[in-house]
């Protein structure tokens, strides 16, 4: 064996899984037709990677929706409250990842998390007092009995014990150490039964121990090793990590009877010198990710043979792979019919991937003297954009107080409220309003120049019509026109700006049935024209009341790109960040009083090791938003939105930002962060979200003046802003508007109280 993957993606070449997951929820398919899909597609995605040449294939990294919940499943990591719902295992498994709300009952979704340092997110499973950990799921040894039959040399992979503790929920004062030797004695068993099945080789992923460990961490993993090990005869383990070093934990790991380690050299460059240092066992295969998994750039083939030579000592077993799972880059290349050729010899997607690891495998047999070796170091040697002399310059005389707004925030937001002249807990929205199938069918005939660009701003600004009237029936206080000119908070501004590159195809799955499509960084960013002016000031101009200007932040716009790798994610951070300043003024200028910038993905690139949070990530990123800003009129109210509320750890970074107000998104994670903010001199106004959009559920009025009650014994009321916890686009119309007529009631009935 010389080449394998760590998982791929499983959504499909042309989003297939999506589709059919999605007619399965409108009662349009069976789930047996669900089943079905989902086995030729996962079918189909071995093969391919079988094809392209790559010796072992991981299963189980299939999944309806997500692989940590997958695994939750296997172990009967089911809470109480979703078993008596009494549901089939399939729409008892969706219940977990969206909420039920039906005959048999009403259940909140468990909570989601970003997986690591990525876009993707998983379930979070909850561990509780009636949690009796069991191997009650058949899907992981399906899929490998499903891909032995058809002739694949598979490896069932699944995430490891370890991560999936350090990932998980504990309720009833309950620690992972309950829970230690059920896990590992049903982990040993899902071994045992694998190898019972043919397994040879068994992957375990372990990402979270690329976190800092403790020592106690390490005790943790050392107690569930010990007895999963035992039960692997003799078969083999591999020990799979990603998305950073094992700097803490490499010396145990190499002392326990593992047979693999998969190492990320990408942003793992440390764990190079780990190895070299350390030494590798002979009895350890070295799984060496030196493609990248996350990223959609063509490797370089002298670069990364560098690398492995450096690797590879005499008696190293080495296996070419990737540095994380594909499942973190698109499908392939090959369905990209609007990126030129020339251009597009610079991109590997997750198809090309595979053919790459085949490249450098036979270049390390067969020599430098390949034509695969040949044509990459031609590409690597011509360069692929023009830079921008003129902007980088201007960013390097940036001095200090481009980025600084004054006067300070509590003298602002006075100036404000008189300028703003808003109630007592004002209501507001996120942004964007149902995409619903209307307004996506104009935006696929323009594409298709069925319509030309006036009937498509027309038929957008109908929407932003209809939409405005219902806010104000409702009774909202801060509207906004509803991003309907918007396929993507990122994707948009990127059409807008210079220096992006599109894709056609190449969606990413960010959780369940939902897909991004990220855009590629691809040379200097620049604004050459206003972007949501228009807009905008059109809404403006249809109400009375204040409609709140929309943008994506600077981090957002690079953190949900595909970034270059030709210079620093710093730099191309602070052009995106003049650019939008740019449109913050114009929108200013044109009368727009309240500007949002996004930064839902703001916490995602933090290292995944606290020691290097303010050195590697925060010290450019928080001053690259205060630049968006800086040069506002201090009556100009500027608004902030995160899409998640674990930022208790950094939350004087979020402070830093310098926002008027933030929304972010607390009812999905109990409202912690409001003991946090009332703990901490937090000044930005907040509106913790009032209830959780990405589940179809309605909450009533009741439940939301509850919630109200809640966030109000913790803070000021003044500094109270009402909102849902992200923008709607997701939702069907009639759920959109229910819930936010009962979040305005709500809002009025608690003012009321005041
Ligand atoms: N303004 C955006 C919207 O409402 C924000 C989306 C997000 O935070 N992810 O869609
Ligand atoms: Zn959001």
């Amino acid at each position: 064996m010389t080449t394998t993957i760590i998982g791929y993606p499983r959504i499909g070449e042309k989003r297939e899984l999506k589709f059919a997951t999605q007619k399965y929820w409108k009662h349009q398919i069976t789930a047996d037709e669900l089943h079905t899909a989902g086995r030729e597609l996962r079918q189909h995605h071995w093969q391919t990677v079988q094809a392209a040449g790559i010796d072992q294939v991981p299963t189980g990294d299939f999944s309806f929706f997500d692989t940590t919940l997958d695994t939750a499943f296997l172990l009967n990591l089911v809470p109480q409250r979703f078993k008596a719902l009494a549901l089939n295992p399939l729409d008892e498994y969706f219940a977990l990842a969206r909420g039920y709300q039906g005959d048999a009952g009403d259940e909140k979704a468990l909570s989601m998390k970003k997986w690591f340092n990525t876009n993707y997110h998983y379930i979070v499973p909850e561990f509780d007092r009636d949690t009796e950990i069991q191997v009650v799921g058949t899907k992981l040894f399906d899929e490998f009995a499903e891909a032995k039959k058809l002739g694949i040399n598979a490896r069932p992979s699944l995430i490891g014990p370890y991560t999936l503790l350090r990932l998980s929920r504990f309720l009833d004062g309950l620690t992972p150490d309950d829970f230690l030797p059920s896990l590992a004695a049903a982990y040993a068993r899902i071994i045992t039964k694998l190898r019972a099945l043919g397994a040879d080789w068994i992957q375990l992923d372990e990402p979270a121990l690329v976190y800092d460990q403790t020592a106690k961490d390490l005790d943790r993993f050392t107690q569930l090793y010990d007895t999963i090990l035992a039960a692997k005869g003799d078969g083999h383990i591999l020990l799979q990590t990603y998305f950073g070093d094992v700097r803490d934990s490499y010396k145990l790991i190499t002392t326990l009877p593992f047979d693999g380690l998969g190492l990320d050299f990408i942003e793992g460059p440390k764990n190079k010198d780990i190895v070299l240092e350390n030494g590798l066992p002979d009895s350890l295969t070295l799984f060496a990710g030196v493609i990248n998994g996350k990223n959609i750039w063509r490797t370089n083939y002298q670069k990364a043979l560098a690398l492995l030579a450096e690797l590879h000592q005499p008696t190293t077993r080495l296996v070419l792979s990737t540095s994380s799972s594909l499942l973190h880059v698109p499908y392939t290349v090959r369905h990209e019919h609007h990126i030129p050729a020339d251009e597009k010899k610079y991109l590997a997607f997750a198809e090309e991937k595979l053919a790459e690891l085949v490249d450098l495998d036979h270049i390390r047999q067969n020599g430098t003297d390949t034509l695969a070796y040949q044509e990459n170091a031609a590409l690597f040697a011509t360069p692929r954009y023009v830079e921008n002399k003129t902007l980088n310059a201007q960013i390097a005389a940036l001095q200090p107080a481009d980025y600084q707004r004054t006067p300070d925030r509590a003298t602002r937001l006075a100036i404000q409220a008189k300028e703003l002249k808003l109630p007592l807990l004002p209501t507001t929205t996120i942004g964007s309003f149902p995409q619903t199938a209307a307004v996506r069918r104009n935006r696929a005939k323009l594409r298709r120049g069925e319509i030309d660009e006036a009937a498509y701003n027309a038929f957008n600004e109908e929407e932003t019509k209809r939409w405005l009237k219902f806010q104000e029936d409702i009774g909202l206080d801060v509207l906004v026109h509803g991003e309907f000119e918007r396929n993507d908070m990122v994707e948009y501004f990127g059409e807008q700006l210079e220096g992006f590159r599109f894709t056609d195809n190449g969606w990413v799955q960010s959780y369940g049935t939902r897909g991004v499509k990220p855009p590629i960084i691809w040379g200097d960013v620049a604004r050459t024209h206003p972007i949501t002016v228009a807009t905008t000031v059109f809404a403006q101009s249809q109400t009375s009341k204040l409609v709140k200007g929309m943008l994506t932040g600077p981090v957002t716009i690079l953190n949900w790109s595909f970034p270059r790798d030709d210079v620093s994610n710093k730099l191309s951070t602070e052009q995106i960040a003049l650019a939008l300043q740019g449109e913050v003024l114009d929108l200013e200028k044109h009368g727009i009083k309240i500007i949002q910038i996004d930064e839902p993905a703001l916490r995602e690139n933090l290292p995944l090791r606290q020691s290097d949070w303010y050195r590697q990530y925060l010290d450019w990123a928080v001053p690259a938003f205060r630049l968006v800003a800086s040069k506002v009129q201090p009556t100009t109210q500027i608004h902030t939105h995160m899409c998640y509320s674990e930022f208790g750890d950094i939350i004087q970074a979020i402070d830093d930002l310098d926002a008027d107000v933030i929304s972010f998104e607390a009812s999905r994670a109990d409202f912690t962060l409001l003991d946090i903010i009332k703990q901490v001199h937090f000044q930005t106004h907040v509106g913790p979200g009032v209830y959780d959009i990405h589940s179809p559920r309605i909450p009533s009025e009741e439940e939301i003046v509850d919630i109200i009650h809640h966030i109000l014994a913790k803070l000021p009321a003044d500094n109270v802003w009402i909102n849902p916890d992200c923008g709607l686009k997701t939702r069907e119309e009639p759920e959109a508007k229910q819930a936010l007529i009962n979040m305005v009631a709500a809002a009025k009935q608690v003012r009321g109280e005041l």
